[in-house]
């Protein structure tokens, strides 16, 4: 494995040992449920959402490291950020994870997010890597509903 694998698998395992941004948020104005049958990952994810810019935000999950992991991660790169702005990284996201392995991920844009790169080549990995994201989109569409990878 390269230097740069090995560096972003790190960031994957601190992520899931030391979640940031975890818990509910007393005062979200936005939130959505996801679910993940097929590995068992589940999220809670709380934006409190003004102006359209997403001014904090805070999750509850429960399963593998990769998805609690993504679920950190995105967290902390939504902060701040406009609801065009954050779907804009979804999409991103979702096409790297969705991209064949050896296509280079777009690393200037995703930054520390380019660590899920390596789930391409673990397809069933890759529903728990978008699950945080598909979660943010559903909270960003007031689709508060369960949604599901499936
Ligand atoms: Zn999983």
């Amino acid at each position: 494995m390269s230097g740069l694998g090995e560096l972003y698998q790190q960031l994957i395992i601190d992520h899931n040992r030391h979640p940031r941004n975890a818990g509910a948020l007393e005062d979200a104005n936005r939130f959505a449920s996801g679910d993940n049958p097929l590995c068992g990952d589940k999220i809670k994810l709380y934006l409190r959402v003004a102006n359209d810019v997403i001014e904090e935000v805070r999750f509850e999950g429960s399963g593998c490291a990769i998805s609690q992991a993504s679920a950190s991660l995105m967290t902390t790169a939504v902060r701040g950020k406009s609801s065009a702005d954050a779907m804009r990284l979804f999409k991103a996201f979702h096409g790297m994870v969705t991209s064949p392995p050896d296509a280079a991920p777009n690393a200037p844009a995703l930054g520390k997010l380019a660590a899920f790169a390596g789930v391409r080549t673990f397809p069933a990995r890759v529903k728990c890597a978008n699950l945080a994201w598909h979660t943010l989109r559903a909270a960003l569409q007031g689709e508060p509903q369960a949604v599901s990878t499936e």
